[in-house]
């Protein structure tokens, strides 16, 4: 077994130093939108108000999930080193998901504050039907967070449309700081085109045409 160090009091950091595990840009947002979504039904607060007081010492749940991670795709643009979507027979390991299965989804679990809409796979490559999704959340109240690659931002309008949908979060995974070592690791990536991408999410229009 191997000592990360993490919490002792040798390596000095504790457990309450470290960030938490998932990003929050804006906790004081977070917390009123889980109200007015808590607030749709009583079934919802009920349900939430389980999972806060249960003690989590059994294996039986009372409770109906309060976060899902949704995977609309299965696939990607990209055929990164490290992902295991680039071995799948036919870069897929599954049809894409439909708006009517995602929105019969998010209708059948009535306890949900809180998804994140993307899996192994690039998310936007669905298009439209991603941004349904997430403003059928949005109008719930569901917080919903997602993340792209940022190669699909530039086409179709996607930043704006990506906007329009009032998601919460949408976060852009890069890996290396530099053109060599991103696309060796992000195969089939271009570092310029990403990060004029980043740009524009920024709220600077590129032209679609842009050589990147
Ligand atoms: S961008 Fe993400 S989903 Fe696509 S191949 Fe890379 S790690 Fe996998």
């Amino acid at each position: 077994m191997i000592d990360s160090g993490i919490g002792s009091d040798d390596a000095g950091v504790s457990l309450d130093d470290l960030p938490p595990p998932e990003p929050v840009p804006n906790l004081a947002a977070s917390l009123d939108e889980r109200e007015r979504c808590l607030a749709r039904s009583a079934a919802c607060r009920a349900n939430f108000s389980l999972y806060m007081n249960d003690a989590r010492r059994s294996a039986e749940v009372r409770y109906t999930p309060i976060k899902l991670n949704i995977e609309n795709v299965s696939r990607c643009n990209f055929a990164c080193m490290m992902c295991a979507g680039s071995e799948w027979p036919k870069g897929r390991r599954a049809a894409d998901m439909s708006f009517a299965a995602f929105k019969a989804l998010l209708d059948e679990q009535y306890g949900l504050v809180e998804i994140k809409l993307q899996g192994l796979g690039g998310p936007m490559l669905q298009g439209d039907p991603y941004f349904a999704m997430i403003r059928y959340a949005r109008d719930r109240h569901i917080w919903v967070r997602t993340m792209t690659n940022a190669s699909l931002l530039h086409l179709r309008g996607n930043y704006s449309k990506l906007i329009d949908t009032d998601v919460n979060e949408a976060q852009i995974s890069i890996d290396g700081a530099d053109k060599a070592t991103y696309e060796a690791i992000r195969r089939q990536a271009v570092f310029e085109r990403v990060v004029a991408n980043y740009i524009l999410s920024r709220g600077v229009d590129i032209p679609e045409d842009d050589p990147h």
